[in-house]
């Protein structure tokens, strides 16, 4: 090398560069549970989330499409399919990238397999593993090249899966290991790899919002679970995170700038765009795929069993349910999860597919008896209880194996030995018997 050109290089690597920065969006959707078809306030479907994402497409130059989890289980495709047509369909809108939920878990983790070798995208999952440290996704993370950036994709779930959010046999034998500390150390490995740093996470808002507090290598977390959209941007000192509406009815763009010297974020835009299918055109192609598995269940459940004089909410529904299960098998308490009720009911007729949406989950009901003074709290308040008297309480298979948790009945050791059938059924023959919900 001659001594002008040494000179030359040697300037351009000692003066102080101006930053070099570059755009990138993130679309990203969270918590779309089989929601096939629009719901009752006509958002959402399958068929108009595809459209809405193509729009956004179409108006950006280097663009990335994120899913936070939970893409299956809430619909009766999904239900009786075990979700796999959902997978199939959702290979339509062109994702980079997926983490796992814990309702991915639902038809066990077997299940997780199939759909990791049927999405056409990279399924990413760092902190759920077995005792060989092999990954159940099959990778933690994805590097993305995405115009000139290197966008890496760390996939990460909620701490508590185990013992609270899935049954021991749907986990098996994968363990979830904490969730700041394995994000730090994939972060550590991708530092040198990559441009910017994505954490994808089916996570508790607190969780999300730690890593961004903690990891400053993360510069973005696209996170679900919480199934309500975040008022705004969760920010930390530059670092943002974000999560949309369940059920498909949003969409989220995020419009960022990217200091790749720094690799930090420079700026950063968020934006909720509502999938409204009275004003997008449905994709053809995902509204025929739809139509194809839907037309599989029409038959079993556009079956109209009943009347709401008034429109159910969650929590009219949790009383419902409860008083449905008390009823149909002659106990005298039951109790269940709100978590478990999926979805509300709007007034008119009623449809066994409202009862499958409100109730997905192939859960049981399960029976014990219990002296007075066994009872759990949650169930004992507001009666008057004999302590000696042996009272009958109805609950769900899935909060009798987490009954200790204080999302369930905060109790120990409890057993229901007595089966009663599908939760599910339990409601669509007690509706069925009603007919008029007043
Ligand atoms: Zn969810």
């Amino acid at each position: 090398m001659s001594l002008r050109r040494f000179l030359a290089v040697a300037l351009v690597a000692c003066s102080p560069l101006a930053a070099e920065i570059r755009s990138l969006t993130i679309l990203h959707t969270n918590d779309v549970h089989a929601h096939l078809m629009p719901n009752d306030n006509h958002l959402g479907g399958f068929a108009y989330l595809a459209s809405a994402i193509r729009h956004e497409r179409a108006n950006c130059t280097d663009c990335i499409l994120l899913n936070a989890g939970d893409l299956v289980q809430g619909t009766p495709v999904s239900t009786i399919y075990h979700g796999l047509p959902v997978y199939e369909i959702a290979n339509l809108f062109g994702y980079d990238a997926a983490t796992l939920g814990n309702h991915e878990f639902d038809y066990g983790w077997q299940r997780i397999q199939d759909f990791v070798k049927t999405a056409k995208f990279s399924v990413v999952s760092a902190n759920v593993v077995n005792d060989q440290g092999a990954f159940l996704a099959g990778k933690p993370y994805v590097i993305k090249p995405v115009g000139g950036i290197r966008v890496a994709v760390i996939g990460v779930l909620l701490g508590d899966l185990a013992g609270n959010l899935a049954t021991p046999e749907k986990v098996g034998p994968w363990h979830v290991l904490p969730v700041v500390e394995t994000v730090r150390k994939c972060a550590a490995e991708l530092r040198d790899k990559s441009d910017l740093i994505v954490v994808l996470g089916h996570l508790h808002d607190a969780e999300a919002d730690a890593i961004l507090q903690q990891v400053p290598d993360v510069s973005v977390a696209i996170v679900g679970h919480a199934h309500r959209a975040y008022a705004k941007l969760h920010t930390f000192d530059g670092r943002i995170g974000a999560l949309v509406t369940s059920y498909g009815v949003e969409l989220g763009r995020l419009d960022l700038q990217v200091d790749m010297t720094a690799h930090k974020l420079k700026s950063a835009e968020w934006k909720i765009i509502p999938v409204d299918s009275n004003k997008l055109t449905p994709d053809p192609r995902v509204a025929r795929d739809v139509a194809h598995w839907e037309a599989k269940v029409s038959k079993l459940v556009d079956v109209p069993i009943g009347e709401a004089k008034r429109r159910l909410e969650k929590k009219d529904l949790q009383a419902l349910v409860e008083r449905a299960m008390r009823e149909q098998t002659g106990s005298d308490f039951a109790w269940v999860n709100l978590g478990n009720i999926r979805d509300v009911v709007p007034v008119g007729r009623v449809l066994a597919r409202a009862i499958w949406n409100i109730l997905p989950f192939d859960n049981a009901v399960v029976i014990g008896k219990f002296k007075g003074s066994q009872l759990p709290l949650k169930v004992r308040e507001g009666h008057a209880i004999d302590p000696d008297r042996e009272y009958s309480l109805a609950t769900t298979d899935f909060t009798a194996a987490n009954q200790s948790t204080p999302e369930n009945l905060r109790t120990t050791g409890l057993k229901f030995p007595h089966d009663a059938g599908l939760l599910r059924d339990v409601l669509l023959d007690w509706f069925r018997k009603k007919k008029v919900i007043e």
